[in-house]
C-alpha cells in the first residue's frame, strides 16, 4: 500500500502510495464507489478517523487551500492545503512531484501537502505554499518529495523546455534517448532550498522513484490509465503503528 513512509518529525507521519494501494482519484473516470472504499482503507492504514482525509480539487495552479477553515469545501479546488491543527491531508499525483510540508508551529506541527507539476512549480505554488506555513508560525520547515516522472523520461517539445528554463534553470534536462526534457523533481529541490527548506527525497530499495520507469507506481506518461497514487501528512496517534 505504502512506497514509502516515515516520520515526519513533531510526531506527524508522511508516506507516498503505491500502485498496492490502488486508484485513488475520482476524476479519472474510474467507479467512485471503489475509489471511496480505497481512500477509506487507506485511512484505516493510517489510523485516522473515516472521512477526516483531506483531498483536493488539483487544476495546475497556485491556490493552497486552508484545511482549518471552518465552512471550506469538503474538497477544495486547490494544488496546495496546509493545517496547523494536524488535519491530514492528501495530494495526487501521476508524474508530478508530490511534495509534503512539515515545520514546527507555536501550538504543535504545521503541515502541507503541494503538488507540483510543471505549470505549478513554475508559477510558485510551492513559495505559495510555504509562505501559507510560516504565516502559520512554522519553523524548521522540511519537505518530502515523493516518486515523480525523473527527468531521463520526461520528454517535452524544445520550446517548453526553453521557457521553463528561463524561469527556472534547474529543470533542464535531456531524456535517455537525447532529446528536451523537465527534471521537475530537480525544480522542487531547488525552490524548495531557495526558500532555506530542507529537503529530503525517499528512495527505496525495490525499485525506482520515477514514475514512468516503475511500474508499481501510477504514470500518465507510461500508462494514463494507471490512476493517482498520493502524498500524505497526518498526526499519528500516540503508539499507533501504520500498517503496511
Ligand atoms: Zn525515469
Amino acid at each position: 500500500m505504502f512506497w514509502w513512509q516515515g516520520d515526519g518529525g513533531q510526531g506527524v507521519r508522511v508516506a507516498f502510495t503505491d500502485r498496492g494501494a490502488g486508484n485513488l482519484a475520482l476524476h479519472t473516470g474510474d467507479d467512485a464507489d471503489a475509489v471511496r472504499a480505497r481512500r477509506t482503507a487507506l485511512e484505516r492504514s493510517m489510523g485516522v478517523p473515516g472521512g477526516s482525509l483531506v483531498f483536493l480539487e488539483q487544476v495546475h495552479g497556485t491556490d493552497v487551500a486552508d484545511a482549518d477553515e471552518h465552512d471550506r469545501p469538503a474538497v477544495p479546488t486547490a494544488d496546495a492545503a496546509v493545517t496547523a491543527r494536524g488535519v491530514p491531508l492528501a495530494v495526487m499525483v501521476a508524474d508530478c512531484v508530490p511534495v509534503l510540508l512539515v515545520g514546527e508551529g507555536p501550538r504543535g506541527p504545521v503541515t502541507g501537502v503541494a503538488h507540483a507539476g510543471r505549470r505549478g512549480l513554475l508559477d510558485g505554488v510551492l513559495e505559495r505554499t510555504v509562505e501559507q506555513l510560516r504565516a502559520r508560525g512554522a519553523r524548521g520547515l522540511s519537505a518530502w518529495l515523493g516518486p515523480s516522472i525523473c527527468g531521463s523520461c520526461y520528454e517535452v517539445p524544445a520550446a517548453m523546455r526553453e521557457e521553463a528554463v528561463r524561469r527556472l534553470p534547474a529543470v533542464a534536462a535531456t531524456t535517455s534517448w537525447g532529446t528536451p526534457a523537465l527534471d521537475l523533481r530537480a525544480g522542487a529541490r531547488a525552490r524548495l532550498s531557495a526558500l532555506a527548506v530542507r529537503v529530503v527525497e525517499p528512495t527505496v530499495s525495490s525499485g525506482s522513484s520515477c514514475t514512468c520507469d516503475n511500474e508499481a507506481l501510477s504514470s500518465h506518461r507510461r500508462d494514463p490509465g494507471s490512476g493517482r497514487i498520493v502524498g500524505l501528512v497526518w498526526p499519528a496517534r500516540p503508539g499507533a503503528e501504520v500498517s503496511a
